[in-house]
């Protein structure tokens, strides 16, 4: 489905989508410039990911060369930690807080895909973590087996996972346990041991959208129902939201 169709038909996700759109391509430039120029060098690729980030988002390289600079002062790899891009103590005089959480938000995000490598094999099971950077996972998908893999938010990184089990605090009483569905299908589900939820989608969704996170955008409103029944999202989506209202 194209994503003019989709918004067509859920005009009220217009905003989303087409950040989500940005962000796809901005993640698509980084990992084929990356692979194109075979640059290991994490100068190099800092370079390469505020070039994309620039292009995407319409914004001129100058005013954000600074970033390239902070990263490396840093004094850590964010080839090994992406997440010290996230903590970054950057202060704007044009953009607010929000805004510039979300931009570090998305510039991380393709270092955090470079951390795995292709047809990698690792399971959530024993942490309910991302295996590969440790992130909490929210989304889920139940394949044609009826088994449920967990797709990391960050890395993207998919893994197995128990069934009918909480990747938060490993409750596996189903009768601590709620389901709602939307028109579509697509599951949030409660623990009601420790308050997270997480959604689930089957390989049919999979299917028509291509893409996890597309269709964890699409089940936005499952999120607002969730947390305004008091609920929680352990990690972001891919336009780095995590409290939707
Ligand atoms: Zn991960
Ligand atoms: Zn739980």
């Amino acid at each position: 489905m194209k994503l003019e169709e989709l918004i067509k038909e859920k005009p009220y996700l217009q905003s989303p989508l087409e950040l989500y759109d940005k962000i796809r391509k901005f993640i698509d430039y980084c990992k084929s410039e990356k692979e194109r120029i075979k640059l290991e060098n994490t100068t190099d690729i800092i370079d390469i990911v505020l070039k994309g980030f620039s292009g995407v988002f319409n914004i001129p390289y100058e005013s954000i060369a600074f970033l390239k600079d902070e990263i490396l002062k840093y004094g850590k790899d964010p080839m090994r930690e992406p997440s010290i891009i996230r903590n970054l103590p950057i202060q704007s005089e044009e953009l607010s807080k929000e805004e510039v959480d979300r931009m570090l938000f998305i510039i991380t995000k393709p270092f955090f895909v470079f951390l795995r490598k292709d047809g990698q094999q690792a399971s959530f099971m024993d942490t309910g973590k991302c295996p590969i950077c440790g992130t909490d996972s929210s989304l889920a998908m139940i394949n044609e087996n009826n088994e449920k893999i967990m797709i990391c938010p960050l890395c993207e990184h998919e893994g197995s996972f128990y069934r009918i089990c909480c990747p938060y605090c490993f409750n596996k009483d189903s009768g601590k346990m709620e389901i709602i569905l939307d028109e579509e299908e697509i599951r949030a589900d409660y623990c009601l041991e420790c308050n997270t939820y997480i959604k689930t989608f089957k390989e049919n969704h999979y299917i028509k959208y291509k893409d996890p996170f597309l269709i964890d955008l699409i089940s936005l409103p499952l999120d607002i129902i969730a947390q305004r029944r008091g609920y929680i999202r352990r990690s972001p989506n891919i336009i780095g939201l995590k409290i939707i209202e």
